[in-house]
């Protein structure tokens, strides 16, 4: 790996934070994290959609650290409730939810939903900032709201979300799948490309 090639992922959320370590693994690049850069702090969630809030956060450690920087913004769409939680994914019960709690509002909301009105689906916005340059990836997986939590692995909303054509829920499945068919992974994917093509030709030379 070349020494000059450094990217920071802009998340304080550990869980989000692994799985996009895991998703760049097969860069040639230096990942660095939120603990490689202890002052920066919560930064504020103020916009009302994915892009936006994805945009704000790559460009405030952009513009702390002067780095190559990645966000990510996901939201969980329910059709019975009209594209809710969304953006307010994080916040769905209370600000400093848990993800316990937030996965019970869910369930109460949709106790009376049948199973054939319960899809929904994860989308994830990645933002690279760097320079002038600023990349958007999306990624989307479409699937349907459980009637009950199941499995322990994963996070936030995976408990109760099952992938459309499979058995198990997020939860339930190793890391190597969900890394496979996720929203995240989708993205990230996408923004691999965009970012191979960046640093090939000399854009990250910090
Ligand atoms: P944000 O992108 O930081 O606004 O977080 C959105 C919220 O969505 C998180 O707090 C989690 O509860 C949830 N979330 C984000 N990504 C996932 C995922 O891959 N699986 C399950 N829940 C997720």
């Amino acid at each position: 790996m070349s020494a000059d090639k450094k990217i920071v992922i802009a998340t304080h959320n550990m869980d989000k934070q692994k799985e996009m370590i895991f998703l760049l693994a097969n860069m040639d690049i230096e990942v660095l994290t939120m603990e490689n850069f202890p002052h920066i702090g919560d930064i504020e969630e103020t916009g009302t959609n994915l892009h936006e809030n994805s945009l704000i956060k790559a460009r405030e450690v952009y513009k702390i650290t002067g780095l190559p920087s990645l966000a990510d913004d996901t939201g969980l769409e329910v059709d019975a409730l009209n594209g809710d939680p969304g953006v307010y994914s994080a916040r769905y019960s209370g600000e400093n939810a848990t993800y316990q709690e937030n996965v019970n509002k869910l369930l109460t909301e949709l106790k009376d939903v049948p199973t054939q009105l319960r899809t929904a689906r994860f989308r994830t916005v990645v933002t690279f900032v760097h320079l002038g340059v600023e990349l958007y990836e999306e990624g989307v997986v479409e699937g349907v709201i459980a009637s009950d939590v199941k499995g322990i692995k994963g996070f936030g909303y995976d408990p109760i979300f099952k992938p459309l054509d499979q058995k198990l829920t997020f939860a339930e499945m190793s890391k190597d799948k969900k890394s496979l068919i996720s929203h995240r992974a989708k993205a990230l994917e996408k923004m691999v490309q965009q970012l191979n093509k960046y640093f090939k030709k000399g854009g990250s030379i910090e």
